[in-house]
């Protein structure tokens, strides 16, 4: 006979134990309960089994596990309660929170505990997750096949993705039906017929869930396309439930082509501002053969169908296959390390395109040092998983050999402006930039591409070439995100010292020193520069330019005037730091 203990006698105490005591079948048994509340663990113990012991330790004593059925924020004293670590074996200890994943084991039934006296006979086969060590998933294992509960073994890091999938099944199904039901009453329903109306509905349609699945239990107007009627709705909403209406449409509509694949959906994509590849696996897929599909190559744990792409030509291919199918492509170049900043222009291509692509590539060609090149953070995994949570679809991450094979001849180059400001100082470092992104568009074929205006210079020379050899590509500038103190985030931030970090903030004063300058009236280049070299003046910083520019040829204006930049480039450290404004 196995004993289980717990700490904490509330709703899920009271519940687990009464199921452990009614399901045991005389091989699972409550040793009792210890709570900071004495009354509640009497209380548990006549309820569930057991009795109520005035220590945790001394209950651990009589217990093979010890259950911390406590809030989250509880658990670490809980786990205290019980005594040091060596005193802890046996008996095995966990916790039950969804979310929260300790350095210890972890057991959390998928059901919604509602009270201390009738929950319990919802764990009757209710599904439970358990994380923890081997010893753990063993004593787990056996004791919830034991009681007839199916169980699945779930990773600690994936503990937060598993609990927020468990809240949209739950709580926010309740917040949804709240809302309709409120809605009901504003259709000048009678209150009591509103609170009721939606149960047969409600039930009937979880009873279709339960035996159908979500996606083929789906009905109504988004399912049969009806952008006519759904158009109507909207007009009829209002506020919040409008908005919350319109977002979950566009869930709706996704779920309803993984139902209807041949069903045409355009009208309410349209209607919706959908983007019908953001979890359509399916689509995607089928632009690169299944069994090439390069999430199952990778090894990396890709969510939300992300797809990491490391060879050019299949690339191409699925870039062709998007553009074929109707869909607009929004690609966001960049070297990886992502940040903040690349994370703004990954969820604008998302938003304003149907698919996102975004290219990792360090590109070899536009580095002047090599020392510079070397030291460039590699993150590919990281970045990955960084670029799928802001929406990406595809992150296209060649090698240098992929991108410029053995005998590769073949650049752009541009005169004038790319031998200003950073192109002086950095030889063929635009001539590297313009033919990686003349490259990357070949591959991607996107209908736009996303560049920081943080690169102002890079953003001005790729317009240009654009524009010039007349490429079919959008150049959609992005703003700069910054760090708290002004600091333009940069990948290279990283690699300052902590006093190079402090003093980099007087970048953004340098900038903001010079625009008040010429707001308040004064338009001579010369002193405002002046300026900004004022305000960099540190022994830390060397500045190798501080000048005032005209945005499209770069050159520096007689007199400053609105439309102007403001650029910078300084070395810190080692570390070549950029920014500008706008003026
Ligand atoms: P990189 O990886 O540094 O080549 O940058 C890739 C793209 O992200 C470029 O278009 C940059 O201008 C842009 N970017 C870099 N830092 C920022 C930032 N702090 N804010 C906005 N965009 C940025």
């Amino acid at each position: 006979m196995k004993k289980i203990g717990f700490i904490g006698a509330g709703k899920l105490g009271f519940s687990l134990g009464r199921h452990i005591s009614e399901k045991g079948n005389g091989e699972y048994s409550v040793a009792g309960y210890f709570s900071r509340n004495p009354e509640s663990a009497v209380a548990a113990a006549k309820f569930a089994g057991g009795s109520a012991f005035e220590s945790a330790a001394k209950l651990a004593a009589e217990s093979d596990l010890i259950l911390l059925t406590v809030p989250d924020g509880e658990i670490e004293n809980a786990r205290h309660s019980v005594g040091d670590a060596a005193a802890c074996v046996p008996p095995l200890i966990a916790h039950c929170s969804g979310a929260r994943a300790f350095p210890f084991g972890s057991l959390h039934p998928l059901v919604a505990v509602h009270d201390r006296e009738t929950a319990y006979k919802n764990l009757d086969g209710a599904y439970f997750t358990i994380e923890g060590d081997p010893v753990f998933i063993d004593f787990a294992s056996a004791m919830l096949t034991a009681l007839g509960n199916p169980y699945c073994i779930i990773e600690a890091d994936k503990k937060n993705l598993y609990h927020a999938a468990s809240v949209m099944v739950s709580n926010l199904v309740c917040a949804l039906t709240h809302e309709g039901t409120e809605t009901l009453k504003a259709c000048g329903l009678d209150e009591e017929f509103a609170a009721r109306a939606w149960r047969s509905l409600f039930l009937k349609n979880a009873e279709n869930i339960a035996e159908l699945g979500p996606i083929l239990a789906l009905t109504g107007p988004v399912e049969r396309g009806d952008a006519q009627t759904v158009a109507r709705h909207l007009e009829a909403l209002s506020g919040d439930t409008r908005e919350i209406y319109l977002l979950l449409s566009r869930t709706l509509v996704n779920t309803a082509r993984m139902k209807n694949p041949d069903r045409d959906y355009s009208e309410l994509d349209n209607l919706l501002g959908t983007a019908p590849l953001r979890r359509g696996e399916s689509d995607l897929c089928a632009c690169v053969e299944s069994d090439l599909c390069p999430a199952k190559q990778t090894g990396i744990n890709l969510q939300d169908h992300t797809h990491l792409i490391q060879q050019t030509p299949k690339m191409q291919l699925c870039s062709a296959n998007v553009r074929t199918s109707g869909k607009t492509i929004g690609l966001v170049p960049t070297m990886g390390a992502l940040h903040a900043g690349h994370l703004s222009l990954i969820e604008k291509a998302r938003a304003e395109n149907h698919a996102g692509f975004v290219s990792i590539f360090v590109n070899p060609i536009q580095f002047d040092d090599p020392e510079d090149f070397e030291k460039y953070p590699d993150t590919l995994e990281a970045d990955v998983k960084a670029a799928t949570l802001a929406g990406a679809d595809i992150v296209f991450a060649p090698s240098a050999s992929e991108m410029y094979p053995e005998g590769f001849a073949s650049y752009i180059d541009m005169d004038g402006i790319t031998e200003r400001l950073c192109g002086a100082s950095r030889p063929g470092h635009f001539r590297g930039v313009l033919t990686v992104v003349n490259k990357l568009f070949g591959i991607c074929l996107p209908h736009r591409a996303y560049f920081g205006e943080k690169d102002a210079q890079q953003l001005a020379i790729v317009r240009k070439m654009v524009r010039e050899l007349n490429m079919d590509v959008e150049v959609v500038p992005c703003p700069t995100v910054r760090e708290e103190d002004g600091l333009a985030m940069s990948s290279r931030n990283a690699r300052l010292s902590a006093d190079g970090r402090e003093a980099a903030s007087a970048l953004y004063e340098a900038l903001l020193k010079a625009k008040a300058l010429f707001d308040s009236g004064e338009t001579d280049p010369e002193k405002l520069c002046a300026a900004m070299r004022a305000a960099l003046a540190s022994p830390l910083i060397t500045v190798e330019y501080a000048e005032l520019v005209d945005n499209d040829t770069f050159l520096t204006p007689a007199a400053a005037y609105e439309g102007c930049l403001l650029m910078l480039a300084v070395h810190i450290g080692g570390v070549r730091l950029i920014d500008n404004m706008m003026l």
